[in-house]
Formats: structure tokens, C-alpha cells, sequence
């Protein structure tokens, strides 16, 4: 059993000092009730605590960002002997396994973690975590197409929800677009695009939620502290 303002600061949710003063503004609970003394002692394990509704990170758990290469499989084992996860996560002793898939063709971003509570929450549809990608398409859609990606594409298991679509490079035959989605159907921006008459070459995922690829190298990670993963939740 640890204080509960101590569990707090190793969770990441603030300083100690930070952590007393959210407890006596009645902003943590313990197994949902609403706790405002200071010394009480808690089980970090097995007791639910929460910070503003949003439930702490256990001990143990671990989450990454990773810059998943081209041609490597977003899952733990490959009957095929493509390139895996664990390929890339010799290093880590937890077993940690991708939060969703790109697709062996995509490139970008991709959480890896241990935590369920974390990887169930961000792959539940009802929380509408945003997902960006910059993706290269044959040929240079017109200003009507994006505008269809934006409202809805009619794809065989049904419309698309709106998203966020601008046009970042023309070229000749080819342009970029970054598109933002908060859905995660299966080849989702690929058949999107298809159905536009715009064929995607090329698809990294740039952004999931808050985090961003920015100062990874394809095939590195970095871990994700306890207080971004909050964020997430
Ligand atoms: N949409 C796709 O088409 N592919 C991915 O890998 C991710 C989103």
C-alpha cells in the first residue's frame, strides 16, 4: 500500500505537491468515490483511481510510438516470415503488441503497448480518436472530390463519417492530401480514395490523437510518457 498522492506522481499525473492539492479539490477517486484527505494509503495494483475521470496508468504498463517501416506486418508473428512488431521491440521485456494495424503498404505511426485498457479505449469507435494521414494518390483530384471526401464515401460497409481533407501538393500526375479520420475500417483512406478515382501510392499516418511522428526515423520508437498516455485516455 502507497499514499495515494505518491501513486499519483509516479503515474505521471503531477508532482506530489501538485498531486495533494488535486486530492483536496476533490478531483481523484478511489474505486469511483470522490477522496479529499491526504494521508490515505491505496493498492496502485488493484484500486481504480482516477483523475478527473480519467483513470491513471497502472505499473507495469508500457506504451510506444513507433515509426512503422513499409513492408512490415502490424502484428506479432508472421507464418510468412515477413518483418513483425517484436522485430523491432527486442529490447523491451514486456510483451507489447500494436494498438490496431497499418497496413503492411502504409508507413507512420502506430502505438505498441501492454496496456489493454488503453489499446480497448483507442480502438473503441465511441471515442473517436483522430487519425491523420498524408497520402499520395494518382492524378489530381478536384476541389468536388475532396469535398466528397470530407461529407461521406459510400464504401461497401457504409458511409464514412465526416472528415478533414486538404490538398498539400499538386504536382503533374500525382498530388498529396492530408486527410484526417476518426474511424479505422479496414484499407479505410485506400478505398476512400479509390472510390474518388484517386488510386493512393503511397500512405503514411502522421498523427494519432495528440502524438505525432515528428522526430522518429522509420523503424524507431520512443516510449510514451505516463502523462501523454493520459491524454489519450
Ligand atoms: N487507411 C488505409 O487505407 N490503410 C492504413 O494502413 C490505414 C488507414
Amino acid at each position: 500500500m502507497e499514499r495515494l498522492q505518491k501513486v499519483l506522481a509516479q503515474a505521471g499525473v503531477a508532482s506530489r505537491r501538485q498531486a495533494e492539492v488535486l486530492i483536496q479539490e476533490g478531483k481523484v477517486q478511489v474505486n469511483g468515490k470522490i477522496v479529499t484527505e491526504l494521508g490515505i494509503k491505496v493498492d496502485p495494483e488493484k484500486d481504480r483511481i482516477s483523475v478527473k475521470g480519467k483513470p491513471i496508468q497502472k505499473e507495469g504498463k508500457r506504451t510506444f510510438l513507433f515509426y512503422k517501416p513499409l513492408y512490415v506486418i502490424s502484428s506479432m508473428a508472421d507464418p510468412q516470415g515477413r518483418k513483425v512488431i517484436p522485430d523491432f521491440f527486442r529490447h523491451v521485456p514486456e510483451r507489447v503488441y500494436p494498438v490496431g494495424r497499418l497496413d503492411f503498404d502504409t508507413e507512420g505511426l502506430l502505438l505498441v503497448t501492454n496496456d489493454g485498457e488503453l489499446a480497448n479505449h483507442l480502438l473503441h469507435p465511441r471515442f473517436e480518436v483522430e487519425k491523420q494521414y498524408v497520402a499520395t494518390v494518382n492524378g489530381v483530384p478536384d476541389e468536388s472530390s475532396l469535398e466528397q471526401l470530407r461529407n461521406g464515401i459510400y464504401l461497401e460497409d457504409g458511409l464514412t463519417a465526416p472528415a478533414e481533407v486538404r490538398m498539400i501538393h499538386k504536382g503533374d500526375d500525382e498530388a498529396k492530401i492530408k486527410l484526417t479520420i476518426h474511424e479505422g475500417r479496414n484499407r479505410q483512406v485506400r478505398r476512400m480514395c479509390k472510390e474518388i478515382g484517386h488510386p493512393v501510392k503511397h500512405l503514411i499516418r502522421t498523427r494519432l490523437a495528440n502524438l505525432t511522428v515528428k522526430g522518429l526515423r522509420r523503424g524507431e520508437y520512443r516510449e510514451v510518457s505516463a502523462a501523454e498516455v493520459r491524454q489519450l485516455k
